[in-house]
């Protein structure tokens, strides 16, 4: 027998060339000596390679494949012959350990309350304090019912139709219009900010009429690097970063638009772009599959990268949050600020002469659909994703241009 083996079932002191080993917790240990000394019937200090996945589902609990297949190559490194050794045991499961949140039965268990389980109370509490922020730009063609969309989103008059601006002229080039409310439901206040941009795609010529967007998304960035960087931080920096686009296809039935097309490939390196299928009523339901079948392929053609993007597709859970949303995209949506009587119920809908298009009806559109993803399920991830991804790329080009001029400067003041 292996002389590191304990075939008396007591606590095994693992030398200290183990990986991390001696990091484990005597309950740990003691998991794993157990379910090796089971597996080892020969009490040769040697286990099967084929054994290994079965110890870890009953050690770690419920593994993913993905994990499982890490614990595969760990465990193809080690073997010899077949089998693994006590100590190549140990660090196999050390280092499953260190890459799972699966720890089973190697949790210490808890005599009493400690407390700790409140750790989500407060952190809501603190947060609901503070509040939220949210801002949402939308860009489109006038006309396709931009307004219209933000205001039943957020069930309340924060975006100002165009059908009240009838005086207005359409502006000459692309104005950035950002008007901020702060809503409130059951407690929870959210200051919401929309931006719009009237005129984008208005003009004879829309060359570069993408451009005042882009800049307008980087001078968020740029004031937000400028808080963050500066001596006197606050302590909350005021996020005027877009979080999500939304942008309005026109519901032709056809194809994108080159207009389309350049503008998501000139914005989507720096937000998140949720495209919908305007006025989705215009279309019927077979219309609008195979418009949105076609968008999908040219978005996929021109190598458009929409939101989700930047995901960890090892992360279960965040993978599955954005398949539940791809498949959705681009939603075909229908907006509409006025209720209309249906049966004895009031609903948000528009009024057509075969019926009535209900915004919230599932089966008429899939607006219900965004304002889900908007506001319950997504909201937070096009946050993160905005911080983490849009904003890092941002910040990583804005210090390594400062670096660089910084060293070209050294470079010729030692000339
Ligand atoms: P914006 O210029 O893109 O902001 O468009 P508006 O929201 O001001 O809407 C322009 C016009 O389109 C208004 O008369 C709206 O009533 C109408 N409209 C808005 N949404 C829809 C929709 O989903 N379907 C249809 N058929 N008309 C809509
Ligand atoms: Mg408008």
């Amino acid at each position: 027998m292996s002389s590191s083996v304990p075939s008396n079932g007591s606590v095994l002191i693992a030398p200290s060339n183990f990986y991390n080993v001696q990091q484990l917790t005597t309950r740990q240990k003691e998991a794993f000596v157990r379910a090796f000394q089971e597996a080892d019937t020969n009490d040769a200090g040697l286990v099967a390679v084929s054994a290994i996945p079965n110890l870890v589902q009953q050690v770690l609990g419920s593994v993913s494949n993905h994990e499982m297949q890490e614990v595969q190559s760990r465990v193809d490194i080690r073997a010899h012959k077949g089998e693994v050794t006590f100590p190549d045991f140990m660090e196999i499961m050390t280092e499953t350990m260190s890459s799972t949140t699966q720890w089973g039965q190697l949790k210490t268990p808890l005599s009493g309350t400690v407390g700790f389980d409140s750790l989500q109370t407060q952190i809501t509490q603190k947060a609901l304090k503070r509040g939220f922020e949210f801002n949402l730009m939308v860009v489109g063609e006038s006309g396709m019912g931009k307004s219209t969309l933000v205001n039943t989103l957020f069930k309340a008059k924060v975006s100002r139709p165009s059908c009240m601006q009838v005086t207005t002229p359409i502006p000459s080039t692309v104005d950035i219009n950002a008007v901020s409310h702060v809503i409130e439901e059951k407690g929870v206040r959210l200051k919401l900010t929309i931006t719009d941009t009237p005129g984008f795609g208005d003009q004879i010529n829309n060359k570069d009429c993408w451009t005042p967007i882009v800049d307008y998304v980087n001078e968020q960035f740029e004031l937000y690097l400028a808080e963050e960087v500066s001596i006197n931080r606050k302590r909350f920096i005021p996020d005027s970063r877009i979080h999500c686009c939304l942008y309005f296809i026109q519901p032709s039935g056809h194809a994108l638009k080159p207009l389309d097309i350049e503008f998501m490939r000139h914005l989507h390196d720096c937000v998140n772009i949720v495209p919908v299928i305007a006025k989705a009523d215009t279309l019927t339901v077979e219309e609008r599959d195979s418009f949105k079948h076609r968008i999908r392929e040219d978005i996929k053609t021109h190598n458009i990268r929409i939101y989700p993007q930047g995901y960890d597709p090892e992360d279960e859970a965040e993978k599955a949050l954005a398949d539940a949303i791809d498949a959705l995209i681009p939603f075909g949506v229908v907006g509409s600020d006025r209720a209309i009587k249906v049966g004895n119920k009031d609903v948000y809908g528009r009024q057509t002469r075969w019926g009535v298009i209900e915004v919230e009806n599932r089966d008429h559109c899939e607006f219900s659909q965004l304002r889900d993803m908007l506001i319950k399920t997504h909201m937070q991830d096009l946050k993160e994703k905005t911080d983490k991804v849009h904003y890092e790329n941002f910040r990583r080009q804005r210090l390594q241009q400062h670096h660089e001029q910084a060293s070209k400067y050294t470079g010729e003041s030692n000339i």
